[in-house]
């Protein structure tokens, strides 16, 4: 005679092994899908904005563009005066030409200059915080 145990369902079902996989590349169809771009470097900013992390305030910010006088406007001066443009003026056209001047970035929250694009170079120089008088002892 021997001792069954009446029920061998067991309350808890064995653990399994399965894992997880997001898929990679999901399309959402025509789903609004707005998603925040990994903060690029500084030195990797072009002439429009850049999503990036402000050096001054630590912020996640879209850099605030505008225009600057640089190598680049200057060189386009000197050769339009080497070319014999400088009578009327006209030599001083890369002043008002927004594609010969370098670009500064600024942080939209703090409002401190983040780094100046240079066209020549094709790279963006991060700007430093000058007005810390810790930095300077
Ligand atoms: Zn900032």
């Amino acid at each position: 005679m021997s001792i069954l145990p009446q029920n061998r369902q067991s309350p808890h079902p064995p653990p399994t092994t399965q894992t997880y996989c997001l898929p990679r590349q999901e399309t959402l169809g025509s789903a609004p899908l707005i998603l925040m771009r990994p903060p690029t470097r500084i030195e990797d900013l072009k002439a429009k904005p850049g999503v990036v992390v402000c050096q001054h305030c630590r912020h996640l910010v879209i850099t605030e563009t505008s225009p600057e006088n640089g190598s680049c406007t200057y060189l386009g001066i000197l050769a339009l005066i080497l070319a014999g443009v400088s009578s009327c003026g006209c030599c001083l056209l890369p002043l008002c030409m927004t594609s010969c001047k370098d670009i500064m970035h600024s942080c939209p929250n703090c409002q401190e200059d983040i780094g100046l694009y240079s066209r020549i170079k094709e790279k963006t120089y991060p700007v430093r915080r000058i007005d810390d008088p810790q930095e300077f002892r």
